[in-house]
């Protein structure tokens, strides 16, 4: 078959891990992320077999090249057939022409309606097959800002080996973000309202990983975006978009908070896939942006803007394409980022961002300029989009310089997601999709708590059947 990749940590703590350790395991023992040892190749002939095939196949043929012997052909086939069932878009991934060599990939059309479902979706599916193998059951935390909760919840509502536990802040995520999470009736959904904000809910989850009695007893895990699963299920979707386009070479536009979209992008450009640049699109959080541009990061407060899935001063995935920048020294990079943590800033060396940083480009915005520009849209193209989706568009136009090559800028939430937003800007509400308008009336569930780690760690021993 394939020549497979074992996995290492980035920070060298581990060198021969399987997938299925880097599945369940999220983050490397040594603090580090787990990356591939090698880059699995498309060749053309692989590809050309690929022609024509729906998003299930093409999920396979990539997931295949990652999973070494934790899964079989026929299984992996399976979990991809299961893990898109529940889209509601008969294409997946449709690609929109918005002329002018400017191409649309819809990533919203998943169960919570944000491309966080693409990995979530898999991962759950992943998840399940393999503790019903081990005959293990885990208790998933997470805290959320809004997009991940209800993709996490959706993935893993009713499976029978997870409790899943998530930490939302009180009155700080949107009603229709709070309703896809609250209204979902399955007896291991538990929602925790915290009284406090996300980075409250945050601290509260590394605090639950970090005190190792709790993490044993509930057997604790974490689906968040620094687990390769969901960077591998990303990759599909570029590989699709290629596909699409009758495999012409092309680069991407990407909206990026924890660079982990983004990365994927990088993945696929690794396996083969000709994609000439990555232009990543930024908001008023712009680190990564700065990074690309100059060489430099220093760590900068979050401000809160009207794309909050993006509103991140240190993007954890970063850390992956570090690696490679580095040329895959792990004492370097483990080096580079205690220096990081202790001063607060990072410089990659000039001659290193001649190499692989050279493929990304990138831009940033202002809210008043995203709204603006989600108006121009509606105005000059009629469409509608949601503000981070805005952004990436944006950049596409700022940052592309070849006129002949197309440029794929991913959509990443649905606009009715942040209705309000999009009334703003463009003076008209987003159709809403049934699913989303059924949530109305339906009932809540969650507690709500302070934000106390004994008191949501005993609510969470209590609601988490570990046997
Ligand atoms: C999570 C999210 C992003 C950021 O993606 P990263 O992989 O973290 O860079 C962008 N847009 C939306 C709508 C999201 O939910």
């Amino acid at each position: 078959m394939f020549e497979q990749p074992g996995y290492l940590s980035t920070r060298g703590g581990v060198t021969d891990a399987s997938f299925e350790d880097a599945l369940l395991g999220g983050l490397a023992p040594d603090g580090g992320l787990y990356v591939p040892s090698i880059w699995p190749m498309l060749s053309s002939e692989d590809l050309a077999d690929l022609a024509g095939a729906d998003y299930p196949d093409v999920c396979a043929a990539v997931v295949a090249r990652f999973v070494g012997d934790t899964f079989s052909p026929e299984e992996i086939r399976a979990l991809s057939a299961a893990a898109y069932s529940s889209f509601h878009h008969p294409d997946i991934a449709p690609l929109t022409d918005l002329a002018d060599g400017l191409y649309l990939l819809e990533l919203f059309w998943g169960p919570t309606f944000s491309f966080k479902d693409f990995a979530l979706q898999l991962l759950g599916q992943m998840l399940d097959a393999l503790l019903e193998r081990r005959g293990e059951r885990l208790t998933i935390v997470g805290a959320t800002s809004g997009d991940t909760g209800s993709a996490a919840i959706a993935a893993l509502a009713n499976r029978a080996a997870v409790d899943v536990v998530i930490l939302h802040p009180a009155g700080r995520v949107s009603e229709v973000q709070r309703r896809q999470m609250t209204t979902v009736d399955a007896p291991n959904v538990h929602n925790v309202a915290v009284e406090g904000t996300f980075d409250d809910c945050q601290d509260l989850v590394k605090a639950m990983f970090a005190d190792e009695v709790f993490r044993s007893e509930v057997h604790l895990s974490a689906v968040n975006s620094i687990n390769f699963g969901r960077i591998m299920a990303q990759v599909v979707y570029y590989v699709w978009a290629y596909l699409r386009l009758d495999q012409r070479p092309f680069s991407v536009a990407v909206p990026t908070g924890n660079f982990g979209n983004a990365y994927s992008a990088y993945v696929a450009s690794a396996m083969g896939i000709p994609i000439e640049s990555i232009i990543i699109g930024n908001n008023a959080n712009h680190g990564v942006s700065r990074l690309i541009s100059t060489g430099s990061l220093s760590i900068q407060e979050v401000v809160p803007t009207i794309a909050p899935a993006m509103d991140i001063a240190v993007p954890s995935n970063f850390e992956r394409l570090l690696f490679d920048i580095l040329g895959r020294d792990a004492r370097l990079l483990a080096a580079t980022m205690a220096d990081f943590r202790a001063r607060g800033v990072l410089n990659i060396p000039a001659p290193e961002m001649a190499g692989v940083v050279s493929l990304f480009r990138s831009a940033w915005m202002s809210d008043q300029a995203i709204e603006g520009y989600m108006g121009d849209l509606y105005g000059s193209h009629g469409i509608i989009v949601d503000p981070h989706t805005a952004i990436g568009i944006a950049a596409a136009r700022m940052r592309s310089d070849r006129v002949n090559v197309p440029v794929v800028a991913v959509a990443t939430a649905h606009p009715a997601k942040f209705a309000e937003t999009v009334e703003r800007a463009t003076g008209c509400l987003p159709d809403v999709p049934a699913a989303l308008a059924a949530l109305t009336g339906l009932p809540e569930r969650y507690v709500s708590l302070p934000a106390d780690l004994a008191l949501i760690e005993a609510h969470i021993r209590s609601v988490a059947d570990v046997r």
